[in-house]
Formats: C-alpha cells, sequence, structure tokens
C-alpha cells in the first residue's frame, strides 16, 4: 500500500478535525450558553409593599409615553414605583408568550386577574383550575375571566381543590403558599417559588393535566349521586 506523503495526511487530518469541529459547534454553545446562565430561582415572601403596578399591567398600546409624563413609569400616583413582591410575581406571569396553567383554589386579586387577561389578549393559551367553593364568592376573578372568554374548570368535589401553582411557557413553575388575593398580598405571611427546573415543571403540569381532565364539563353531576353506605 502507497504511504501518502506527509502534508496530505497533515490535510486530511485537519478536514477531519475541522469537520467534527464544525459538527460539535452548535452543542459546544448550548453547553457554553447553558452553563453561563444559571436556570431562574426566586423565592419571593409576603406581605408585599404595596406598589403601583399600572406600568406593568398596562397593554404596549396604551402605555403612555415616559417623556411625556416625567416620571419614568409612566405614571403619577402616588404609590411607590419600585419593585415588589407582588410586582415581581407580576412579571414572571406577563413573561409568558405560549401558554400560562393556574391552579389556584382562590383567585380574587384584582392586578393578577389584570395580567391575565393581558396574557389571553396577547394569545397566550391560558387554563384555570379552580375550587368551585371559592369562585363563587364575592370579588373573585373567574367570572371576569370566564367572560373574557378564558378557559376555567373548577372541581365539584367536598375537598378543595387547594394547589396554588402557576406554569409559566411550560418552562417556569411558580408556587408556594400563596392565594391570588389582595388580602393574602398585602397582609399574610407566604412564600412563592420562581423556578426554572425541568423535572419539577414536568411533574406540576402532569397533576395540572391530569386535574384537568377530570374536571372536564362532561363529567360534572349536578345531581348529586345517592350515598352509598354510610
Ligand atoms: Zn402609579
Amino acid at each position: 500500500m502507497r504511504r501518502w506523503p506527509l502534508p496530505w495526511q497533515a490535510a486530511a487530518a485537519a478536514a477531519v478535525g475541522l469537520a467534527l469541529a464544525v459538527e460539535a459547534l452548535p452543542s459546544v454553545l448550548r453547553w457554553l450558553r447553558g452553563g453561563r446562565r444559571r436556570p431562574r430561582r426566586e423565592v419571593l415572601f409576603f406581605p408585599s409593599q404595596v406598589t403601583c403596578t399600572e406600568a406593568l399591567l398596562q397593554a404596549p398600546d396604551t402605555r403612555p409615553s415616559p417623556a411625556a409624563s416625567g416620571s419614568p413609569s409612566g405614571c403619577q400616583c402616588s404609590l411607590p414605583h419600585g419593585e415588589s413582591s407582588l410586582s415581581r410575581l407580576l412579571r414572571a406571569l406577563l413573561a409568558a408568550r405560549a401558554s400560562l396553567e393556574l391552579c389556584l383554589f382562590a383567585f380574587s386579586s384584582p392586578q393578577l386577574g389584570r395580567a391575565v387577561q393581558l396574557l389571553h389578549q396577547r394569545g397566550v393559551r391560558v387554563r384555570v383550575v379552580t375550587d368551585c367553593d371559592y369562585m363563587a364568592l364575592n370579588g373573585s376573578q373567574i367570572g371576569l375571566l370566564r367572560k373574557a372568554g378564558i378557559q376555567v374548570r373548577h372541581d365539584q368535589d367536598l375537598g378543595y381543590m387547594h394547589h396554588k401553582f402557576a406554569i409559566v411557557d411550560k418552562k417556569v413553575l411558580i408556587t408556594g403558599s400563596l392565594n391570588w388575593t389582595t388580602q393574602a398580598i398585602q397582609n399574610n405571611r407566604e412564600n412563592v417559588l420562581i423556578m426554572e427546573d425541568d423535572e419539577y415543571v414536568r411533574l406540576f403540569l402532569e397533576e395540572f393535566e391530569r386535574i384537568w381532565e377530570e374536571f372536564n364539563p362532561t363529567k360534572y353531576t349536578f345531581f348529586p349521586q345517592e350515598k352509598r353506605g354510610h
């Protein structure tokens, strides 16, 4: 067998090396990006300071220009305009671009209600699961969400649908002790974890889909079945 002259061997080896490098480049870049960017891990503690959330909640086309009003948020009200636990929670929700799953026992906070409606208007697929006892109470946002065309399903059990979690874009899990009520937001000691974690998101999404199917309106029985046993 004839040996190739050295330069040819070197050139062939270089070509193979280059091809491998080009092949590996996307995964190397992904690895570098993933390595640099830490997944989101945040905890919000409540009660939240009362701050103005108007700038966050205005649809982009109705937002006054900062130049016109003089304040950086474009709002002139007397509330503080900095960050708070509530504004961070709103921001985490408003980051949704494709989907939002909500599994909430109590939902009466007008700001959180507006955020969810805003996402629905932006074309985000919003699905809500809630508790049948709480949703009928005064001030509940559930009726408004339904009126806006958002899909809501509820339990029909004696036990409460007592979860308090949200999943943003099937990527970020928001969960904790907080009921989405102004009373809880402003008065209670509560915690809310915001985490980007594939495994937890998958587990909570599975639980959501299970409940979503279980609360399918076709399965509602409005006439209680005769009790078996005592
Ligand atoms: Zn304001």
